[in-house]
């Protein structure tokens, strides 16, 4: 990705020009570069673990929530039925599921305009799995940066293993528990109960799904880490076109940093405030050295703030070297500014927000649609009668089950269905054919317009308007 210091002149004069030539996490022979950041401390670093922990409370605890004994969130992609914030969504509601999708990409693009990759760095689960929960436990067992260099060149002695092996044997039980949580999303919490306490033969497909889910956390966080962010995400592939110089983004404020160069030679030649410590470096969980500007592989974590900061308290200069700010801010050291960008961004996102919410209020609680069966005309029903077939699709929207009728309305004749009359049980959705039956008599051309309405619990849900078609007396 290019760098937005190209545009500006003595940005360009300080570039360190040859990071454009690597990838922060491969070697220059091609294989990965292990990445070994020092633990992060500081204020944002802090902050970040606290909105992660309520983050992580919220993600573990939502498929515990029900109301009325059904789950608040759902996403049974396998049944299809989707239960979100507690409102039942069927494969028929697929159009609002779409407007809200593009409604979080157009949120996404707006908050990226304005604030850059902050979802990444303190809401995005992969981050937050890893800085917060696996990295720490890695700290924990391995020791910092320096520490976990040495384990992993020094032989295999029984510190090693026994490090090692309980490191790995921790991660896999957390990407155990987080493939459960994971798979409860989809079943549900009841479902996942049962897989849990009964025997396995009962439930192969979610055992085998558990134990998909479980080595591929453990593969991403145990090994694969951070080139997800780099190499995979697809979010992470489009800042190039996300972001402009007015975004605010983790930047070093180069005008005050440069000429980088030791502290003792500071004053002697007016050297800039950077000492070049290279704090801001080493605790980059993606290896980037963001003296050379906003690259695809930040991600937003801020450790590189609290990092330099801690420097500038020691040498007694201000805080805010490396800041939350725009390219833009740094060269002309003004604020914030509404861009046309933004201002489209969320003009877009109230329309769509405001054609959702209008389409969700207007949303019936049973889906009915009744379509006239393809290839058929009309059936003769003995000497004086004449049916057409229907196709019809109902999803019950609710908890409750729905006892249903039909009647005709716009011709004398009658409804048969296929069995008698039928109750559509919560989320079912039910297909199944109709006749209307008219006698010949009261035909008086080809195509009669006739309407079916759809009735329960004793109000009208739906007045389906098709034709009829029959010889005209
Ligand atoms: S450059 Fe700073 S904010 Fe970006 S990933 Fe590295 S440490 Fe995090
Ligand atoms: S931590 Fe601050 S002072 Fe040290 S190298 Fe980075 S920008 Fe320069």
């Amino acid at each position: 990705m290019e760098t937005l210091e190209r545009e500006d002149p003595v940005a360009k004069e300080v570039s360190h020009d040859t990071f454009r030539n690597t990838i922060s996490i491969v070697e220059k022979d091609g294989h990965r570069k292990w990445i070994y950041p020092k633990k992060p401390k500081g204020r944002f670093y802090n902050a970040r673990t606290f909105v992660s922990w309520i983050l992580l409370i919220i993600l573990f605890g939502v498929p515990f929530i029900k109301v009325d004994g059904n789950p608040f969130f759902l996403f049974n992609i396998v049944d299809r039925k989707f239960i979100i914030f507690g409102q039942i969504f069927t494969t028929q509601d697929f159009y609002l599921f779409g407007l809200l999708m593009i409604s979080v990409f157009v949120s996404l693009f707006l908050v990226t305009a304005v604030f850059g990759r902050v979802f990444c760095g303190w809401v995005c689960p992969q981050p937050v799995f890893l800085e917060m929960v696996f990295r720490k436990i890695e700290y924990l067992i391995e020791g910092d940066y320096m520490r976990q260099m040495e384990l992993n060149k020094s032989p295999w002695n029984a510190k090693k293993i026994f490090r090692k092996g309980l490191k790995y044997l921790i991660f896999f039980s957390l990407s155990f528990l987080i493939a459960n949580i994971f798979l409860s999303y989809i079943i549900g919490i009841d479902e996942l109960w049962k897989i849990i306490n009964e025997p396995v033969s009962q439930h192969l497909t979610g055992f085998i799904a558990i134990t998909i889910f479980t080595l591929f956390f453990y593969w991403i966080f145990a090994w694969f880490r951070e080139q997800a962010c780099i190499l995979v995400c697809p979010y992470g592939r489009m800042q190039g076109v996300l972001l402009d110089k007015n975004t605010t983004v983790i930047a070093y404020d180069y005008k005050r940093g440069e000429p980088r160069g030791k502290l003792t030679e500071k004053d002697a030649k007016g050297l800039g405030d950077c000492i070049d410590c290279n704090q801001c470096v080493v605790v980059c969980p993606t290896g980037i050295d963001i003296r050379n500007g906003t690259q695809l592989e930040c991600i937003n974590c801020a450790v590189c703030i609290d990092a330099c900061d801690s420097i500038m308290d020691k040498i007694n200069l201000p805080r805010g070297l490396i800041r939350y700010d725009s390219m833009e801010g740094i060269r002309t050291g003004k604020g914030f500014k509404w861009t046309p960008r933004v201002i489209g961004y969320m003009s877009v996102l109230l329309i769509l927000l405001s054609v959702t919410a209008y389409l969700f209020a207007s949303r019936k609680d049973v889906d009915v649609n009744i379509l006239r069966t393809p290839g058929l005309i009309y059936q003769n029903q003995g000497d004086d009668k004449v049916s057409n077939m229907y196709n019809f699709k109902m999803s019950n929207k609710t908890f409750s089950e729905i006892p249903l009728t039909f009647a005709l309305s716009g011709a004398e004749g009658e409804i048969r269905l296929a069995g008698s009359e039928f109750s559509l049980k919560p989320m079912e959705i039910h297909e199944g054919t109709l006749l209307i039956v008219i006698p010949k008599a009261n035909i008086k051309k080809l195509n009669t317009p006739v309407s079916i309405v759809v009735s329960g619990n004793g109000k009208v849900i739906d007045e389906v308007k098709t034709t009829f078609i029959g010889p005209p007396n």
